[in-house]
């Protein structure tokens, strides 16, 4: 086993926004020396939070990464800190962290408990099996309770929490924490050290019994967990070792049996590298989790394991732009090694590209690296065309790890820029901003000729957009979120478009007939087919008028929305000798496009979207009664522990700001997913609604 390896951990940090995460990793950074003043998050300068509205906000919603060192035992650590994002807008950004991180440090507010949003997050996790352990953090706050938080991660989350740790003290006289596996206390003194100073200690008297009493637990629990070690527990318990019982705990920990719970406060300072020690200890390095997977040029699947001496081959899975070096690309090699400067093939864009620097980020600090080996994360400078979730691989040995999907941007807002001057630079902003994040996208309305933004729900858009006017200092108005409809015509008709103008001198004439209608199953965008005889129309004007249906298509005539697929069957057609030109059948196409979808039965496309509501038993027959309201239906219904869990397709235009309306009805402690399902036509009152809502006037169609 790789040796490098061994000492690698890429985790996440996740939480509940407020819980604390941003400076629990802040004081990561600073024990571990790369970060040499403490900023605290409420005066605006915690390291990893860098961009200034989420200094503003308090919330954290980047997932760059950073790498610190760690000694354990000497032995020297290199821990990968991913970023992950804790608001639910942002599931995609979470997920997407999810993905290329091996473990997890779960923070909880000592106060607050296991929120809704703990929840979402542990979910998230479960579903991609991410190994964790938890830290209570604020146990310096009044009404500090670590063991009901840790009941609560039981009851709520249906977790087997460990508690490796006891609190010494709480609320104000908190002082720091009981290693139940060492029996020794840890005891953090309140000197100018920033908390690096600590002292390790006898338990105190008043807490002997009950350390004895979760000690005892402890051992009981962990011994369960490895026949061997429950062997010697009866025959000779006293002889089992420290490190036997931590093997043991990183085994159960790894196979999501066991989740370790430790306690501090970050904020004081007290009981931050007990947690690092512990991601050490028990959370996965690169070698101990399943194989990737990936799909190589003939199709077939092929296993990816984190070889050095494999081929390379790497998912990028953030891209941000540094206002000194440019695109940064955030990757996760998987296989192989990269040297810097040499060149990769992407492979989601067939392109070769060469990188010219890769850099080892400690937030917004950079440390240029020569190479980057297998299971390591780094970011690389150089890039030309590149989105996140690309492949990067060795060029003569092209594979595709597996994709990172990304959901449909179904909520719109139309933007301005305040001022004349703006108008170029907005763009410019738009095209960066799309480009780091891939569930943001923007174009002209052609209806009502606004710049409209698109993106994955309405806090997405928003931050985007006040990162975007921060960051290029454009004054922008907003309109409200719409939700992204698209159109379609439902039946296949004929029609003959003849477009004739007589001008002073050349004219232009193009004739065509064809037929128009939905496409064949599965196929996507425009399914052109020229079924002309004999040369009716010039093969030189045919790709003319599939142009000219193309651009035609993303008007649609209902509303001005894309139609996401369409079928033209060319069957006719004739020209002026003088008169017809290329341009002619283009301009030909669109105006018989519209023509002919008004007759082709148009319909409007709603998106449906994929939710998950988790919520206790109690309230669940009051959230499916609203949920009906919504037109929502339900798919599945299930137990997990004892919590309900629906499956609903609802239309995301009843769904806005559903968070708050589950909130009411389940006393906070409902949660949702959701993410975006399919396109389906509404009923035809709920479309004649939209266009009322948006055109002002009835349309017959
Ligand atoms: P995040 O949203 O999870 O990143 O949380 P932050 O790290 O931004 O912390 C949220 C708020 O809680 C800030 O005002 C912090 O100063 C405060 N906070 C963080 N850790 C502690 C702690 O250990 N004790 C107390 N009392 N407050 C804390």
């Amino acid at each position: 086993m790789s040796d490098r390896l061994l000492h690698t951990r890429n985790i996440g940090i996740m939480a509940h926004i407020d819980a604390g995460k941003t400076t629990t990793t802040e004081r990561m950074l600073y024990y571990t020396g790369t970060n040499y003043r403490i900023g605290e998050v409420h005066e605006g300068t915690a390291t990893m939070d860098w961009m200034p509205q989420e200094q503003e906000r308090g919330i954290t919603i980047t997932s760059a990464a950073t790498t610190v060192f760690w000694n354990v035992n000497d032995q020297k650590y290199k821990i990968n800190i991913i970023d992950t994002p804790g608001h639910v807008d942002f599931t995609v950004e979470v997920e997407r962290s999810l993905r290329i991180l091996d473990g997890g440090v779960v923070v909880f507010c000592s106060v607050g408990g296991v929120e809704p949003q703990s929840e979402t997050v542990w979910r998230q996790a479960d579903k991609y099996g991410v190994p964790r352990i938890c830290f209570v953090n604020k146990m310096d706050r009044m009404g500090a309770d670590f063991f009901h938080v840790v009941n609560e991660i039981k009851e709520k989350l249906n977790a087997r929490p460990l508690i490796v740790q006891i609190p010494i003290g709480e609320e104000a006289s908190f002082k720091g924490v009981v290693d139940l596996l060492e029996n020794k206390a840890l005891v953090w003194i309140d000197d100018d050290s920033q908390g690096e100073n600590f002292e390790e200690c006898e338990v105190p008297e008043s807490l002997l019994q009950m350390v004895k009493e979760y000690r005892t637990k402890l051992i009981e629990t962990v011994v369960e967990e490895d026949e061997n070690l429950m062997n010697k527990y009866f025959s000779d318990a006293e002889s089992i070792t420290v490190e036997e019982l931590k093997a043991v705990i990183r085994k159960a920990t790894i196979n999501l049996k066991l989740v370790p719970v430790l306690c501090g406060s970050s904020l004081r300072n007290k009981a931050v590298q007990p947690v690092l020690d512990a991601v050490v200890d028990y959370l996965p390095c690169p070698l101990d989790l399943p194989p990737v997977y990936g799909t190589d040029t003939s199709d077939n699947k092929v296993q990816v394991k984190p070889d050095e001496d494999a081929p390379f081959s790497a998912l990028s899975f953030k891209i941000q732009i540094d206002p000194y070096v440019g695109k940064l690309v955030f990757f996760r090699v998987y296989s192989g090694k990269f040297v810097a400067g040499s060149q990769f093939l992407n492979v989601n864009t067939g392109k070769k590209e060469r990188m010219s620097k890769i850099l080892q980020m400690h937030a917004n600090k950079q440390n240029p690296l020569t190479e980057i080996l297998a299971g390591d994360i780094a970011a690389g400078v150089g890039f030309k065309d590149i989105r996140t979730g690309d492949t990067l691989c060795d060029v003569a040995h092209p594979i595709l790890l597996e994709n990172i999907v990304f959901p449909e941007p179904v909520v719109k807002i139309a933007i301005e820029a305040k001022k004349q001057e703006d108008v170029d630079k907005l763009t410019q902003a738009l095209e960066k901003t799309s480009e780091e994040d891939p569930t943001f996208t923007y174009g002209v309305d052609s209806e009502t000729g606004q710049l409209v933004v698109s993106g994955m729900g309405e806090l997405h858009l928003d931050i985007v957009l006040d990162r975007l006017m921060r960051n290029y200092n454009i004054a922008c108005s907003k309109g409200r979120p719409q939700v992204a409809y698209k159109e379609a015509v439902s039946e296949t008709i004929k029609h003959r478009e003849l477009y004739k103008k007589q001008t002073g001198g050349r004219g232009k004439f193009a004739d065509i007939e064809f037929e128009l209608g939905p496409a064949d199953d599965g196929v996507n965008g425009l399914q052109f087919i020229d079924d002309t005889k004999g040369g009716v129309i010039p093969a030189a004007f045919i790709p003319a008028i599939e142009k000219g249906f193309k651009s035609a298509m993303q008007n649609g005539v209902l509303l001005g929305y894309p139609l996401n697929s369409l079928k033209v069957r060319l069957i006719d057609g004739s020209i002026h000798e003088v008169d017809s030109d290329a341009l002619s059948f283009e301009i030909a196409a669109g105006i018989g496009f519209r023509n002919a979808c008004r007759k082709a039965k148009p319909v409007l496309l709603e998106p449906i979207m994929k939710v998950e509501v988790v919520s206790p038993a109690d309230y669940i027959g009051d959230i499916t009664g609203d949920l009906n309201q919504r037109r929502a239906q339900i798919t599945k219904m299930e137990t997990r522990g004892h919590l309900q869990v629906l499956h609903v397709n609802a239309p995301l235009s009843e769904m806005f700001g559903y968070i708050s309306a589950l909130r009411n009805i389940s006393s906070g402690r409902g949660t949702f997913s959701m993410e975006f399902s399919h396109y389906a036509v509404p009923p035809r009152t709920i479309t004649e609604d939209v266009i009322y809502k948006i055109k002002g006037y009835k349309v017959d169609f």
